[in-house]
């Protein structure tokens, strides 16, 4: 007798785009090819869940710098291989980087990124960086839109930001191409005053980091470009939402009818601001910091309401080489923390473990949301019939220990050292294929295929 399938996972509680309920999960080559009654699938292999296994949707990663140019010929210690092998391990199947901003023609700097990628074990695509606008620049946006590479991160601070007037105009181009236009929001401003007078105050120490760069900064760069979109009707996506200030800039243009998605990063979920004082404060330098108890409330309560739509890590692999010089001088410090592979087990322990979440939430802004935001659903982003069979199966009751695999590649330092758990990934799928089983990345290398993103606001996120 012939198997129907190529593979069936059994016995989990499924996490289905409708249902959750304990069923068998059959997949035919690379996609789910049915849902059914527990112990009614036959496969040439079959997987048994652990007691009390849960499966979910693989995770999306809407905000990765993996193997990123940090300075002049310096890179981050990762590259994509290492990166995604210790992503599928941990419950990641598809990271969403960005191709850097160069001076050169976009197509040809996205072009190389995804050569550089082709060693991925997982699939991937690209936020498309843009800066130093030029009428040239603005007739490349409809190009990469059209290549897939459609949702695009504009800077509001650094060197590499740009002005209103250019935001304007760049939202309105992108929009008119179809894609999704997305900030770093931080008005540049005031972040300049409240930098100046920190350091003219308690000076450089890293404890005055987090008033560097107040969460005002952050509503009144959300307030322009949400102004922007309710006036030509575009969508728009915030980067890296890291509190209360934020998220009211964004309740506000949502009441407005402003299409708004918006990420927070697991940092700001798990962490607060009481990592300034401590010794190892050098490893907290993000933009923006790390803030307070209370922002850290709303932001779970923003992901319970759908105002927050995804979780991502934000990684870029810095190592002690990069850091340590400034770590009496908050100025000097390359903004940035590795955080790829802590992401999902990190929210899974602090949303369902600690009842933040319950799993349909936890499904939602791990990847749900994610691909509905980012045009990547329905092949991604849900166990449903007939897409793509990303999938991770959980055990619950595994207990942990932050790090929990064995390192090798990335980083030498570790934000969330020490930090303890229960509940880990013990199987990863990517396509179909097994990547990892146990802790252990079992692919093939490079088998992660770049996914073209087809911008769709109809299917966002409420
Ligand atoms: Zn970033």
């Amino acid at each position: 007798m012939q198997d129907d399938f190529d593979l069936v996972v059994r016995g989990a509680l499924v996490v289905a785009e409708h249902d959750i309920e304990v069923m068998d999960v059959g997949v035919a080559g690379e996609r789910i090819a049915a849902l059914a009654a527990p112990g009614t699938l036959r496969a040439t292999r079959t997987i048994e869940a652990p007691p009390g296994g849960v499966l979910v949707p693989g995770g999306i990663d809407t905000h990765t710098h993996i193997a990123w140019p940090i300075a002049d010929g310096v890179r981050g210690l990762d590259d994509f291989g290492s990166a995604t092998r210790a992503a599928a391990v941990s419950g990641t199947t598809t990271v969403i980087d960005f191709v850097p901003a160069t001076t050169g023609p976009l197509l040809a700097a996205a072009e190389a990124r995804l050569e550089e990628a082709a060693t991925s074990a997982i699939d991937y695509t690209f936020h498309p960086v843009l800066t130093r606008m030029t009428p040239e620049r603005l007739r490349e946006i409809a190009g990469l839109v059209d290549a897939g590479l459609a949702s695009f991160k504009i800077y509001t601070t650094y060197d590499d930001r740009l002005d209103d007037g250019e935001i304007r105009a760049v939202m309105e181009t992108i929009a008119q191409a179809g894609g999704l236009a997305g900030f770093h929001a931080e008005n540049h401003a005031i972040l300049e005053r409240a930098k100046t007078a920190v350091l003219a105050g308690a000076g450089a120490a890293i404890e005055g980091f987090p008033g560097s760069r107040p969460g005002s900064a952050e509503s009144a760069a959300i307030g322009l470009v949400t102004h922007f979109a309710r006036e030509l009707g575009a969508p728009v996506f915030v980067y890296h939402v890291s509190g209360g200030d934020a998220l009211s800039a964004i309740e506000s243009a949502r009441e407005s009818g402003v299409q708004v998605q918006a990420e927070t990063c697991i940092h700001y979920l798990v962490l607060d601001d009481g990592v300034y004082s401590r010794p190892d404060a050098w490893k907290y330098v993000i933009t923006p910091p790390v803030r307070g108890r209370d922002d850290q409330l709303r932001l779970w309560d923003a992901l319970r309401a759908g105002v927050l739509g995804s979780v991502a890590s934000d990684h870029c692999a810095y190592g002690l080489e990069h850091k340590l010089p400034g770590v009496g001088d908050f100025t000097l410090l390359p903004p940035g923390a590795p955080g790829l592979d802590a992401r999902i087990p990190m929210l899974w322990q602090h949303g369902v473990t600690e009842g933040r979440l319950d799993l349909r939430q936890f499904a939602e802004v791990s990847a749900t949301g994610p691909a509905r935001t980012f045009g990547l659903y329905p092949c991604k982003g849900a166990i449903r019939v007939g897409a793509d069979a990303d999938l991770v199966l959980w055990d619950p009751a595994r207990a942990w220990t932050w790090p929990v695999w064995e390192r090798g590649w990335g980083s030498d330092y570790e934000p969330y050292e020490g930090m303890g758990g229960a509940g880990l990934p013990v199987l990863t799928l990517s396509r179909g294929r097994i990547v990892a089983r146990d802790g252990r990345f079992e692919g093939d290398e490079a088998a992660g295929r770049f996914v073209p993103q087809r911008i769709d606001t109809q299917v966002w996120p409420r």
